[in-house]
């Protein structure tokens, strides 16, 4: 099979596709064909060799999969060959032809949804829920900032925290990653390139503050976030580069509170209620992954450059 193979970790040019072969599924394990493959940004930071998760090489990078069931291994009762599935992780890698997966990695994908769509599925919308549902206990008529809206995780954060009756707030950098926000949930749409548009935010609220953010660039905005919460109000850390300087006084003058977390930690009961609340918004049209970019898979170089420029708009996949 065809496959991205990464063998020394460095920039998108390590990302090569070669002939290698299809791995055969043991006990336990499915085999999908895979028509579509999720770009993530940390498939960017792995890929460098700068992620928390070091895998040994060579490895094909990518956890986000979409396609048909080929074979099932011993023991695999939850899906059978010809099954529309998506992946949570892989076991070889989802930047190719065909990807091995335990069956707990693997779930129905909804006819209404394409295969381009299901690759934009799991990491989004995983981080998304388990942000706002487990991390920031959001709750129906609260207001959220999703900080970096036009994205994978903030399209899905955007269509999820609409349908659960929030007020919903989004950035994006671009006059389209701002409509693109406004399309996919936010009820105002704000430039995070524009000077003074925190003030904006905190205009829209009534000088109130928002209860919930969710901050795709912490090193950026950690400071200015926690001025902008409510009284007992929760910055969600969900994406960050690098180093910031905050002053506790503005949480404890609010009872604030920053919290991180990462998707990969989360525990099995949190993933039993992610699965389930992507299964039902995709099932009743709430949940609609956005494709903003296609491209084959030997352009995997390309995407991995394309994840990390400014203008996102909903997700780069891998057509095999
Ligand atoms: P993405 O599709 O590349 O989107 C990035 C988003 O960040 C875009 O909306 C972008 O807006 C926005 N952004 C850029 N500059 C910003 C700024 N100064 N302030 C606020 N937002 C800004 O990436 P993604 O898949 O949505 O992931 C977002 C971040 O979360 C990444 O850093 C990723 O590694 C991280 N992440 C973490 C977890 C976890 O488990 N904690 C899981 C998934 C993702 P414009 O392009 O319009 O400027």
């Amino acid at each position: 099979m065809k496959a991205i193979q990464v063998h020394q970790f460095g920039g998108p040019e390590v990302l090569q596709l070669q002939e290698i072969p299809t791995p055969r599924p043991g006990p336990g394990q499915v085999l999908v064909g895979v028509r579509a493959a999720g770009v993530n940004p940390y498939d960017t930071y792995m890929r460098n060799g700068t992620y928390a998760i070091k895998p040994s090489l060579p490895y094909t990078p990518g956890s986000d999969a979409a396609g048909v069931v080929e074979a099932v291994g011993e023991g695999v009762t939850r899906v059978k060959p010809g099954d529309r599935v998506y992946t949570t992780r892989t076991i070889s890698g989802a930047y190719a032809e065909f990807a091995s997966a335990l069956e707990s990695q693997v779930h129905t994908l909804p006819e209404k949804i394409s295969f381009a769509e299901g690759a934009g599925v799991w990491v989004p919308y995983g981080t998304a829920i388990t942000a706002l549902i487990h991390h920031a206990h959001a709750r129906s008529g609260e207001s959220v900032l999703i900080h970096g809206a036009s994205g994978g995780v903030g399209t899905a954060a955007a269509q999820f925290a609409r349908a659960l009756g929030m007020t919903v707030f989004g950035t994006a950098g671009t006059q389209k990653g701002m409509d693109l926000a406004k399309k996919e949930g936010a009820h105002q749409a704000f430039d995070h390139g524009k000077p003074g548009y925190a003030e904006e935010i905190m205009k829209a609220t009534g000088g109130r503050g928002v209860d919930v953010i969710l901050e795709m660039l912490a090193n950026v905005n950690l400071s200015s976030n926690i001025k902008l919460l409510a009284t007992n109000g929760r910055v969600i850390i969900v994406g960050n580069r690098g180093e910031i300087t905050i002053n506790p006084r503005d949480l404890m003058g609010r009872r604030g509170t920053a919290r991180g977390f990462t998707l990969w930690a989360a525990t099995e009961s949190e993933l039993v209620e992610i699965y389930a609340a992507i299964g039902a918004g995709l099932e009743n049209g709430t949940l609609r992954p956005i494709v903003g970019k296609e491209l084959p898979l030997r352009d995997a170089a390309k995407a991995h450059v394309d994840i990390l420029v400014p203008g996102a708009h909903g997700k780069i996949v891998l057509v095999p």
